[in-house]
């Protein structure tokens, strides 16, 4: 077994401990790979290992990952998700090439994706980004402004807004994570409350998947946990680069 794919159980341990504790079934939590700065043979070897799921922030890179696991793996049937910060200008090569896209906080990327999604592919499967703690300079749609971009997203034909995504500011304690993801799990709430019918609430990584789960998280996506720690670029990266 290589090192990926034992990480990758050691992860599901995880998923399934915090699954226990909070009382949740294991399979309502899905494990999404970000395979981020690894290469095609990393993503071959988790997926040796029954991961299905992926994550990418960086859409060159992603895509550039997807064409080759199409190579190398024409047989797999691999889940792609965007997870890093839109551009217009990177838009179409995200419709074109992507299953999800987590990080739309802005009406503008969300009519952009939908207009470019290839007519012969299933809707765009879409998450809200939400800056739940308020970061001055992060990505995300603030909470107050939420409401207003899901009912609006939620009617672009293309798409499928399937629901919200959080990368919290890191916290050194169990019971500070959770508090935090327990504001965002308020908001998903409350959008199902207007009849959105959102399933997926995505949040919680390597280092406070645990307290994501105790808080509801449906998707945790886990980067260094499985594949190893990253050397470039530094991290986190869900920025604008520019
Ligand atoms: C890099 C990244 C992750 C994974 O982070 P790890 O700490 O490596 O688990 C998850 N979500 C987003 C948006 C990321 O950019």
């Amino acid at each position: 077994m290589t090192t990926i794919e034992d990480n990758l159980q050691q992860v599901r341990g995880r998923i399934a401990t915090a699954c226990a504790r909070a009382d949740r079934e294991v399979a309502a939590v899905t494990l999404l790979a970000v395979s981020k700065t690894f290469g095609p043979d990393a993503v071959a070897q988790a997926l040796a290992g029954g991961q299905r799921a992926f994550g990418e922030n960086y859409v060159q890179e992603g895509v550039e990952k997807i064409l080759a696991l199409r190579e190398i793996r024409p047989d797999a049937a691999i889940e792609w998700h965007c997870i890093g910060p839109l551009q217009s200008n990177k838009t179409r090569l995200v419709a074109t090439h992507f299953d999800w896209v987590q990080s739309v906080d802005r009406l503008k990327i969300a009519q952009r994706l939908s207009e470019q999604r290839p007519v012969d592919r299933a809707p765009l499967q879409v998450c809200l980004q939400v800056n739940v703690d308020g970061g001055a300079n992060k990505s995300g749609v603030t909470p107050a402004e939420l409401p207003g971009l899901a009912i609006a997203v939620a009617q672009l034909p293309h798409l499928r807004l399937r629901g919200l995504m959080c990368i919290p500011e890191p916290a050194d304690s169990f019971e500070a994570q959770r508090a935090v993801f327990l504001q965002a799990r308020a908001l998903f709430d409350e959008l199902n409350a207007r009849g959105l019918g959102l399933d997926t609430l995505s949040m919680g990584m390597s280092d406070d998947l645990d307290a994501a789960i105790a808080a509801g998280s449906t998707m945790v996506r886990v980067g260094r946990a499985v594949f190893g720690s990253r050397t470039a670029p530094p991290e986190p990266s869900n920025r604008p680069s520019v």
